[in-house]
């Protein structure tokens, strides 16, 4: 299945950040790490990744950016009103750097594509019933995004 360029307008869930993603997703993921689930407040994440140029934040917004232990290079934003995940941005090089977007800030999640792991499943507090790939471990966990980001920028950098 050929992925679609996406255009949305998202927000979190009391609606006052807003922004829009632009572009094509690079992948889907389900973490499970504590971070997640205290930032989230959710037993899990459900995230889509891509390219940091896909995300327009307005000019004014109301995002608070904090970095978090690990990974060191991820910066969390959450929203100041309602406190929930808005946009977080990974830097790999300079001039590059991942967007991770919460999936139910798209008004449309039906278009994003289908998760691909569980990560961070030593962490979980509920077990998956679904059939996808369940990854125990931290390093094993990073390697899996790694893969996943890798395998998915083939198909994003032709649109990035
Ligand atoms: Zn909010
Ligand atoms: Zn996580």
């Amino acid at each position: 299945m050929s992925r679609q360029l996406l255009s949305q307008s998202c927000a979190c869930s009391c609606g006052e950040s807003r922004f829009a993603v632009s572009g094509m997703p690079i992948t889907r993921l389900l973490c499970h790490c504590t971070i997640c689930q205290s930032v989230c407040k959710q037993p899990f994440a459900d995230v889509t990744a891509w390219w940091g140029g896909a995300i327009t934040l307005p000019e004014r917004h109301n995002v608070q950016f904090k970095k978090y232990r690990a990974p060191p290079a991820l910066r969390r934003g959450t929203c100041g009103s309602c406190g929930m995940p808005v946009v977080g941005f990974l830097r790999l090089a300079p001039f590059l750097r991942l967007a991770f977007v919460p999936s139910a800030n798209f008004p449309d999640q039906a278009a994003l594509p289908k998760p691909k792991a569980h990560i961070f499943y030593h962490r979980r507090l509920t077990d998956a019933s679904d059939n996808l790939p369940k990854v125990s471990g931290y390093w094993p966990s990073e390697l899996t995004v790694t893969k996943l980001v890798m395998g998915g920028m083939f198909d994003a950098t032709s649109n990035a």
